[in-house]
């Protein structure tokens, strides 16, 4: 479903990604470990098309999203269409949940499908509902952001992601900037959406038991490199590099 090539990523004269290879099969979740400043919020940015990858190539679904392979300067970047069109296959889910303060959670939910797909306004109502439903929002349909709570804000965001129906979603660490005790109701939603099945997932993390929980793989990024992946049971319960080995000692 998703392959990254060879790709870097440069800020000026820091190289934060440097040469990463990595694929994600359809449905599969996969966790994203490392310490800050890894590069793993990078990753997912250019995945998401937020950021343009210094080289290398990244493929979703037999396209290329990115491919700064090119050295003549053609590039799929300069399509806006394109990447407009891929984006559209890519749920995003962030730290902060940016909703329109101005809308309701059932209208923040129901923006896209009328704007973007332009879907009617009964259908996308019914589907934006179906969606607050599954995250537990059945019962706020009508409030305002400012009504709600941090956790539940987020569940916005997820349902928000969610009502495309995209064929991946990212989430970066999306309960970070929770207080300690709603961390655990988003968390909880994401499993439940993990639990459907078909859609692949990028999770970014600082949960390690929500990464063993709900990843079928795990990656340890450091250094700008992907230092080890593998299944959960390997990678928690017999880290092979030192330097996974040293970084879930922090974790206890
Ligand atoms: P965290 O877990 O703290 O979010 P991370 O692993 O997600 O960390 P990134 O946010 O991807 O790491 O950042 C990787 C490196 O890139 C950091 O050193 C960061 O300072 C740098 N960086 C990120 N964005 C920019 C930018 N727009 N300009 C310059 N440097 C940046």
């Amino acid at each position: 479903l998703v392959r990254f090539e060879r790709v870097t990523k440069r800020y000026g004269d820091l190289e934060v990604i440097k040469g990463i290879d990595l694929t994600l099969q359809p449905g599969e979740k996969l966790a994203l470990i490392g310490p800050s400043g890894s590069g793993k919020t990078t990753l997912g940015r250019m995945l998401m098309t937020l950021e343009e990858p210094t080289s290398g190539r990244i493929w979703l679904e037999g396209e290329s999203l990115w491919d700064m392979t090119d050295k003549k300067g053609r590039n799929v970047r300069a399509n806006v269409k394109h990447l407009q069109r891929m984006r559209g296959s890519i749920g995003m889910v962030f730290q902060h949940f940016n909703l329109f303060p101005h809308l309701t959670a059932l209208d923040n939910v129901m923006l896209a499908p009328r704007a973007v797909m332009g879907m009617k306004k009964d259908a996308s109502r019914e589907r934006a509902v179906s969606m607050l439903r599954k995250v537990g929002l059945a019962n706020k349909l009508d409030a305002y952001p400012a009504r709600l709570s941090g956790g539940q804000k987020q569940r916005v965001a997820i349902a928000r992601a969610l009502v495309m129906q995209p064929k991946i979603m990212v989430f970066d660490e999306v309960t970070s900037a929770l207080d300690p005790e709603l961390v655990g109701e988003v968390l909880e939603v994401i499993k439940e959406i993990a639990a459907d099945g078909e859609m692949a997932m990028m999770l970014i993390t600082h949960e390690m038991d929500f990464a063993r929980d709900v990843a079928d793989r795990v990656a340890f990024g450091d250094g700008g490199r992907i230092v080890e992946e593998g299944p959960p049971a390997a990678i928690f319960e017999n880290p092979r590099s030192e330097r996974l080995q040293m970084f879930l000692k922090r974790f206890g």
